[in-house]
């Protein structure tokens, strides 16, 4: 499944179609018919948590997308010869699962096995934004209402973390690790985890988040972490290093930190990894 790394720079992609106008098609659903936004140009793109929503040039509705875990948005170039309409005479092969393709007279915007595609009114995107939690990766997220809302439950901060009507955007990966960083057993009820804790957890998922988007891959060890930060902020590309994991699937694995045997323990939908050694429950 995409994490909320992933879903931001799948906007990010969509949104380098800003403007262009193109050709919309792909199978009419029940909830989506792709022939509402032919001929129109994409106004905008954004991300909030796992969903993403495209809007588009004189549409009242927009597009909301959900990939689920076998979903893709995939955004590329094309040189297809154009027509007398500026757009391309013919359209490239067909993908497996297709829900909707925007192809413009550069670009070839397609979506593939979504979990939901359909188009929202304004009421409908109010409705979404309403229901999902603050998102560590988007400006208008409140850090006070993001601690607030883990501090203020007495279910385990390890299932708070993956509801995204709590928080959203975090996935099983950061989960674990994001916590195994904090020294946090995820069995803690958020209500007992400390004000302050909560506090530089949800930091530490904007720093590891906005490396995440920046490098289009989840890096979440230390010395990994800094050299990609370099790179970063020189404008360079992470390459796609060995992935160096703490406590994300390496049960029955010792500790990196303090050598304890790592546990496994179906938590939420999804199984979580932590120490028992150096992850402190609280209350
Ligand atoms: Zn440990």
């Amino acid at each position: 499944m995409a994490e909320g790394h992933a879903v931001h720079g799948m906007a990010a992609r969509v949104r380098r179609l800003v403007g262009q106008p193109g050709r919309s098609s792909g199978p009419p659903g029940e909830v989506f018919d792709p022939a509402v936004h032919d001929g129109l140009a994409v106004r905008d793109a954004e991300a909030h948590g796992k969903h993403l929503l495209v809007r588009m040039t004189g549409s009242p509705v927009t597009a909301h997308l959900h990939l689920g875990m076998h979903g893709r948005v995939s955004v590329r170039r094309h040189r297809r010869a154009l027509g007398a309409d500026g757009l391309p005479r013919t359209d490239p092969p067909t993908p497996e699962g297709l829900a909707w393709r925007f192809l413009t007279a550069t670009d070839c915007l397609e979506v593939t096995r979504p979990t939901i595609c359909e188009v929202l009114d304004a009421e409908g995107v109010a409705a979404l934004h309403d229901r999902l939690g603050p998102d560590p990766l988007r400006d208008d997220a409140d850090p006070e209402a993001a601690v607030a809302r883990l501090h203020r439950s007495r279910r385990a901060l390890g299932v708070l973390l993956l509801d995204q009507g709590v928080v959203s955007g975090i996935g099983n990966v950061y989960r674990a690790e994001l916590l195994w960083r904090a020294r946090i057993d995820p069995h803690s009820p958020g209500r007992a985890v400390p004000v302050e804790a909560l506090q530089g957890l949800w930091q530490d998922a904007i720093d590891l988040m906005t490396v995440g988007l920046g490098a289009g891959w989840i890096v979440t060890d230390a010395r990994q972490l800094g050299d990609a930060r370099d790179l970063l902020t020189r404008g360079a590309p992470v390459p796609r290093w060995r992935r160096r994991y703490a406590v994300y699937l390496r049960r029955g694995r010792p500790c990196p930190r303090c050598g304890d045997t790592v546990r496994a323990e179906r938590m939420g939908l999804q199984t979580a990894y932590w120490c028992p050694g150096c992850q402190v429950l609280h209350g």
